[in-house]
């Protein structure tokens, strides 16, 4: 196969190129490759993805085609698409990532579909969230994004991530509810604790088992910040600090919406049971593989 942009007859017009690639970044293995052609494609054209469609005749000109045969080449040695054009789709929003951040997943949309039933439901028009791990901030600026009235706190230890999620918190428009602040798990500093407690704690924390690590896609394991992957531990650790240091964190009638690993939603819930403040109420699985992926926890009254 001729590599694209070389000087060997056709011109290469985004039709071409978008056929070329998807056969490409599929023979190295990359997931959805035609859909990762599509994204590539639409950035180095700088046009939205269906605008593709109407524009196949069309070439790139010679610096967008630089640029996309750069990111066509990394995406083939299994870079995240999401950080060659340093974005992507979240709950329809578009997040702002880089290499500081977890690539945010489907999957985590459970958490912010079940923090927005959880309102629904129990006719929270004002929750006071807790967003802990924030990364890209693309729980928490979610949740804000659909209710008016919701503020959040949201964490990260890691200084580069909060950047990030400055950014995003400042695209979409949520930067007077949002107080981003740097803590190591649930060592907030004094003064960001809302008056009465937290309504709701949402996380995905890094909850792969470090001895699995080595069995993930490379995708993954060789380019996400790995503390946003392992606690270097069991996987389990975030669940046991959320049992011990959360309660006095939340209000009475709080609960903790937590990711889990796969098969790990057993062993989650007796982590966080164990210290007897909070009682689980409710799992949820994600669509696309139907593993159990989300844990919700209401906070025991005192004994
Ligand atoms: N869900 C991610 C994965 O599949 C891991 C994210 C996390 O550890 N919270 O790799």
């Amino acid at each position: 196969m001729a590599a694209p942009c070389e000087a060997n007859g056709a011109e290469w017009t985004i039709g071409r190129l978008l056929n070329w690639t998807s056969e490409f970044l599929a023979s190295h293995g990359v997931d959805e490759a035609r859909l990762a052609g599509e994204v590539l494609l639409a950035h180095a054209a700088n046009c939205r993805r269906i605008d593709l469609y109407a524009r196949f005749d069309r070439p790139l000109d010679g610096e967008q085609l630089d640029r996309f045969r750069e990111w066509v080449r990394r995406a083939a040695a299994r870079e995240p698409i999401a950080y060659l054009v340093e974005e992507k789709e979240f709950f329809s929003l578009a997040f702002r990532v880089t290499p500081d951040v977890l690539v945010p997943r489907p999957e985590t949309e459970l958490l912010v579909e079940c923090a927005l039933d959880h309102c629904a439901k129990t006719g929270l028009t004002e929750p006071k969230l807790l967003d802990l791990g924030t990364g890209s901030g693309c729980i928490a600026v979610s949740v804000l994004t659909q209710l008016a009235g919701a503020t959040a706190v949201a964490t990260d230890v890691s200084p580069a991530a909060l950047d990030v999620a400055r950014f995003n918190v400042d695209r979409h428009g949520v930067a007077d509810r949002l107080l981003l602040v740097e803590a190591d798990r649930l060592a907030l500093p004094d003064g960001v604790v809302p008056e009465g407690g937290f309504d709701m704690l949402l996380s995905n924390p890094p909850y792969i088992n470090p001895d699995t690590m080595d069995g993930l896609d490379s995708t993954v394991r060789d380019f996400e910040p790995r503390i946003a992957l392992t606690d270097g531990e069991d996987g389990l650790s975030f669940y046991r600090s959320i049992a011990a240091d959360a309660p006095r964190l939340l209000a009475p009638g709080g609960v903790a919406m937590v990711e889990v690993a796969d098969c790990q939603a057993a062993a989650a819930v007796e982590v966080v049971e164990a210290t007897g403040r909070f009682a689980h109420k409710e799992t949820r699985a994600d669509r696309v593989v139907g593993q159990e992926r989300l844990l919700v926890f209401s906070l025991a009254p005192k004994a």
